[in-house]
């Protein structure tokens, strides 16, 4: 079975999944993920928002090498580069993540991109660990 990897950052395994970040009633900041204080004003104001799915690419590159704790990707001789980049969804919020491209040349800033999922890992019990991404809309 497949399985995600942060379960409580989006609404997937749902048709269209969103991501869930927070917006702050008192200043309108808007997280993801979601937190309980708002980073701007510190208010406690937050309430779940689901984020827009298509964005664009604002600022990208290429992970050569496995990441440290608490990544829990592929490692050592499995580990394929893979592309990183900084989304802007809609006009709300910024999002880092990894990017079904890998080779940043075929990358341009404010190319069209859209939230996928994708299989990370195989954890022990053989279920397929799924973890959230960017596409490139062509
Ligand atoms: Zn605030």
């Amino acid at each position: 079975m497949q399985k995600a990897l942060a379960p409580d950052i989006s609404t997937w395994p749902d048709e269209n999944p969103q991501l869930i970040g927070s917006r702050c009633g008192g200043c309108g900041a808007t997280t993801f993920p979601r937190q309980d204080r708002c980073p701007r004003c510190s208010g406690a104001d937050m309430a779940e928002l689901l984020l827009p799915r298509d964005g664009r690419l604002v600022a990208w590159t290429t992970q050569g090498f496995a990441p440290g704790p608490p990544y829990k990707g592929p490692t050592g001789d499995a580990f394929v580069p893979f592309g990183v980049g900084l989304v802007q969804l809609g006009d709300v919020v910024r999002v880092e993540g990894r990017l079904t491209e890998s080779d940043s040349a075929a990358l341009e800033f404010g190319q069209s991109v859209a939230l996928t999922f994708v299989p990370l890992t195989t954890d022990e019990a053989g279920d397929e660990i799924i973890t959230f991404a960017f596409e490139v809309v062509r």
